[in-house]
């Protein structure tokens, strides 16, 4: 008999989902259907995205609602767009074999009036991002007083996304007897809370020990000098022929200086960002979908919801902000049953949030080393090989060509002619990698040189490093105030609300300091310390004596040296170009968020105060 079945679904249920390809339950839906079915219970169920969950809820939720009735019965709050339209793609999909099942998709950036119209014509089921769902019930265009199930999906991020309020207030309107199933794949302490604020002795069902990541991902970790991880990145990529990844950067501007570096070295990229319109977004994303992209460079925001399967690697360009973030990253990958790789870059002072993500996944970071030059060339290779091997030839196309270049070819031997195919792409490869440097960094060199890159502002990590000129600023507190550069490089972030990342080289001498700052910042940080204090004293900054400095004479921009920095070697349409990866970029650097690690000088250090969300 089909599982499915057997858990208690219809048959013409069934039918459907054997059409989609569900051959048997996934672990949470073999646990969680004939919970839900009963329909008696509150539920929490705790799940990686790309485990089933849909299903997990969809299922149940078509069994025990009536179709012969055309008002609300169930409504399913998710954090995005995306997922709303998932969703309500996947219930449409489970019921197509069934009569009279209506589902809408409510959600944001999309006309309200479709919608409204949908709603009026009569639905059993609406899926719904929250914003929009508390417009149309404050139009009083919907009647939720006949709902007996809410779900609440991916709980985490909608509280994340600051939907509290808004969920508070759509669920007032359902009636206090409806049953609310909750789906989480992390359970922070504020999803904790509302599930108690929701729910009566919820039903609760974990996969996984909490907060794990899903089994079938294999973390890893590089560790390389700040000025090299653009490079590290792209000979990752490179080692990884067919890859077909996202790639999390933590700012907007990261995120499309990385994806224009990509693009300009050759590679198959583009960026994902809030600053795009939902149209180019729309775009974005059909062509990652129909993999006409290999490379997806997002933003925590905007990857939320992702759902494309077959997601190879996840590549974690800077670490996020909260552990939380990172499951949700790495949730990207593995989906459906399918293995995946959650690749961090970072540098050596960055070890401890990867043993903090260890210790909240409870699983083990594989620590694994830059490829070398060679490497990279041997994989290439091979998978050139493979790529003959199993090419799709179209022999009426090509059968017109044959004679030409059979004749071509004539007086060349197999392993001659194999030989040569195969140099074709290799010799690029082993002509761009001769010579590469190694990339890996010890953890004590890692840290040591990236505090040298500060000093001397040589820092030439990531795509977007390039020559930017710099004031150089005094300030009247020095290491008498206890300051060491760490200190104060976050006392001026936080005052004067710049990039830890644009700050160029702090001197702290006994009771003054100079610090260096983009020309363009030096305004933003007047204005910030306008009327600072320190310890009941004023603080002053000027423009130091010694005027600006162009850091391209005194560093050497992306270039130091004679030092080549790594272009990548990539395809884009067919076409291979190579190219170094510097990019005149630091003009983006100051909207980074910065600071993070700092101390903070606003009074209590920041680990006593409240975190709505848990840090590094
Ligand atoms: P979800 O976590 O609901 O987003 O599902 C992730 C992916 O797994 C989707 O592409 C589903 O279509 C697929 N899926 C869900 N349940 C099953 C199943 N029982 N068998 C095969 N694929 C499934």
């Amino acid at each position: 008999m089909n599982p499915f079945i057997q858990l208690g679904i219809r048959h013409d249920i069934v039918n459907a989902i054997s059409e989609l390809g569900f051959e048997n339950p996934t672990p949470i839906q073999e646990q969680s259907i004939p919970v839900l079915l009963t329909g008696s219970n509150d539920f929490v169920g705790l799940a990686q995205t790309g485990t089933g969950k849909t299903a997990a809820f969809g299922l149940p939720l078509l069994e025990l609602l009536d179709f012969e009735e055309n008002h609300p019965q169930a409504l399913v709050l998710c954090p995005t767009r995306e997922l709303c339209l998932q969703i309500t793609n996947d219930i449409k999909n489970y019921s197509k074999k069934m009569d009279n099942v209506h589902v809408v998709a409510v959600y944001g950036g999309a006309s309200i009036m479709d919608q409204l119209r949908q709603i009026k014509r009569g639905v059993q089921i609406v899926v719904a991002t929250p914003g929009r769902m508390l417009d149309i019930i404050n139009r009083k265009a919907i009647d939720f007083s006949k709902v007996k199930f809410v779900v609440l999906d991916e709980a985490d991020e909608m509280l994340n996304m600051g939907f509290q309020e808004d969920i508070d207030n759509i669920l007032s309107t359902t009636p206090d007897e409806k049953k609310t199933w909750l789906f989480s794949a992390t359970m922070p302490t504020e999803v904790r809370r509302i599930a108690k604020k929701y729910m009566n002795e919820p039903f609760e069902l974990t996969m996984g020990t909490k907060n794990t990541g899903n089994a079938n991902i294999e973390h890893e970790y590089y560790i390389v000098r700040a000025r090299d991880k653009y490079a590290a990145f792209k000979r990752i990529v490179d080692f990884n022929p067919d890859i077909f990844g996202i790639v999390f950067c933590r700012t907007k501007i990261e995120t499309q200086d990385i994806a224009e570096a990509l693009i300009k070295d050759g590679y198959n990229a583009d960026s994902l960002h809030g600053d795009l319109s939902q149209q180019q977004r729309d775009k974005v994303m059909k062509r990652y979908r129909e993999r006409s992209l290999q490379l997806l460079i997002a933003t925590d925001v905007a990857a939320r919801g992702i759902d494309v399967n077959d997601v190879t690697h996840v590549i974690n360009y800077s670490l996020p902000d909260e552990v939380e973030n990172y499951t949700h990253r790495s949730g990207r990958t593995a989906r459906a049953g399918k293995t995946g790789v959650s690749i961090s870059i970072i540098n050596a002072k960055e070890l401890g949030k990867i043993r903090q993500i260890e210790r909240t996944l409870g699983k083990r970071f594989v620590k694994a080393e830059i490829p070398t030059g060679f490497d990279v060339c041997e994989k290439q290779l091979f998978s050139i090989v493979h790529k003959v091997h199993n090419v799709q030839v179209n022999e009426q196309q090509i059968e017109q060509y044959i004679p030409r270049i059979m004749d071509e070819f004539k007086d060349m031997s197999k392993e001659e002619f194999i030989k040569r195919f195969a140099s074709i792409e290799f010799n690029r490869f082993l002509d761009y990698y001769k010579n590469a440097p190694d990339l890996n960094a010890s953890v004590e060199e890692s840290g040591r040189r990236d505090r040298d890159d500060r000093s001397d502002r040589g820092e030439r990590g990531g795509a977007p490093s390039g020559p930017s000129a710099y004031t150089r600023l005094f300030i009247n507190l020095g290491s008498v105030d206890e300051f060491n550069r760490g200190d104060l490089l976050g006392y001026i972030c936080n005052t004067s609300k710049i990039s830890g990342r644009s700050v160029g080289k702090i001197d702290v001498k006994g009771v003054y300091s100079f610090f260096e700052v983009p020309n363009e910042d030096v305004e933003k940080v007047t204005i910030g310390f306008k009327d600072a204090e320190y310890k009941g004293r004023p603080v002053r900054i000027e423009v130091s004596g010694e005027g600006t400095s162009d850091r391209r004479e005194s560093s050497g921009g992306g270039y130091r040296g004679g030092e080549r920095r790594e272009g990548g070697v990539g395809y884009r349409g067919g076409e291979r170009r190579e190219g170094g990866g510097s990019r005149g970029g630091d003009r983006n650097r100051n909207a980074n968020s910065g600071g993070g690690g700092f101390r903070d000088f606003s009074g209590k250090p920041r680990e006593d105060r409240p975190e709505r969300k848990r840090r590094f």
